[in-house]
């Protein structure tokens, strides 16, 4: 009994497991038609939300970060968790990522031209672990701030943790040259990966994100806070500063300013944005600031 039990359980999951592959096959053959080639050209089911942070202390915008999403013709919208581990496995990741960047670059400073009393402000976009395995990233990355001519303190590259302790030795190099040419550097989803911030400091980093997991319950459970309270003592102290992430409740907010946190994102103070609705809020800036 136990004996058949076992195969068909076996059987079960490896239907499961067949079934999964298919899907991912299907989903990989999408997403090379729609970034079929380097430079990405048919990228149009790619599309860019930008999602606004803010400066606690002043509720200031202080930029934005782009965040991808696939409109597919048949599944809609497929939000990043769907696809980005595909185009990890394929390869696609670097032509994509490639789109990204320069697609955020230049509308980046399409904004700073439209409106150029709104500036400094900063575009933060993620990097895939992947990039750092190009033959010269820094050099690839110079290249589409020259083509996009957006001024290098605009961007701010962001790298999880846990890219960084994958490549801890090669990685030092790269990100130093990044910074070399006027790109800030962020960590992102700080406290999901192990490392220490001791660790942390051989990178040359700029901002530290701390996940949304720590905020989540930063207004009701006392750990959290003093985990939040340490985490941005210690970021200070290697010059850092930090962002907090999935910012959702007015109360968290509030903690978050009494402990001086610098930046928030979240849902509090606004979802991802399609591109018209941050030119509409940074026209409705505008207005303020010059009725002022
Ligand atoms: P991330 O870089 O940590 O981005 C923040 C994620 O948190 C976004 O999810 C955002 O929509 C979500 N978020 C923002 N505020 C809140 C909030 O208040 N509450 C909650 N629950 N969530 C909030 P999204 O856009 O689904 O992206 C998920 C992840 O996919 C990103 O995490 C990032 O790791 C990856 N990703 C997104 N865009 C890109 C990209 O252009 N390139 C690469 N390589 N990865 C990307
Ligand atoms: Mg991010
Ligand atoms: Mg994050
Ligand atoms: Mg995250």
């Amino acid at each position: 009994r136990a004996k058949a039990f076992g195969r068909s359980r076996y059987q079960v999951f490896d239907q499961t497991m067949r079934t999964r592959m298919v899907v991912r096959l299907l989903l990989e053959n999408d997403l090379r038609r729609v970034v079929s080639s380097e430079p990405c050209e048919r990228c149009q089911e790619l599309q860019l939300l930008y999602q606004p942070i803010v400066q606690l202390e002043t509720g200031a915008l202080a930029g934005f970060e782009a965040l991808v999403r696939w409109q597919h013709p048949e599944k809609g919208l497929l939000s990043p968790k769907k696809f980005i581990s595909v185009a990890e496995d394929t390869g696609l990741i670097i032509p994509m990522s490639g789109w990204i960047l320069r697609s955020a670059c230049l509308q980046m400073r399409q904004w700073q031209l439209l409106f150029p009393d709104q500036f400094p402000l900063t575009m933060s976009v993620n990097l895939s672990s992947q990039q750092f395995s190009m033959p010269n990233l820094p050099k690839y990355i110079e290249q589409i701030l020259q083509e996009t001519d957006l001024n290098p303190v605009h961007l701010k590259l962001e790298i999880t943790e846990s890219m960084l302790m994958e490549n801890a030795a090669s990685i030092v190099s790269v990100l130093r040259q990044i910074r070399a040419l006027g790109i800030q550097l962020a960590i992102d989803d700080f406290g999901t990966g192990y490392s220490s911030l001791s660790y942390l400091a051989r990178f040359p980093i700029n901002t530290l994100k701390i996940d949304r997991s720590f905020i989540h319950n930063i207004d009701l459970n006392s750990d959290s806070r003093e985990i939040v309270k340490t985490v941005h003592a210690l970021a200070h102290n290697l010059g850092m500063d930090v962002t907090a992430e999935g910012v959702e409740t007015i109360d968290q907010v509030q903690h978050l300013q009494t402990m001086n946190c610098e930046y928030g994102q979240g849902y509090f103070f606004s979802p991802p944005l399609h591109t018209e609705a941050v030119t509409q809020l940074l026209r409705q800036q505008s207005c303020n600031r010059s009725s002022i």
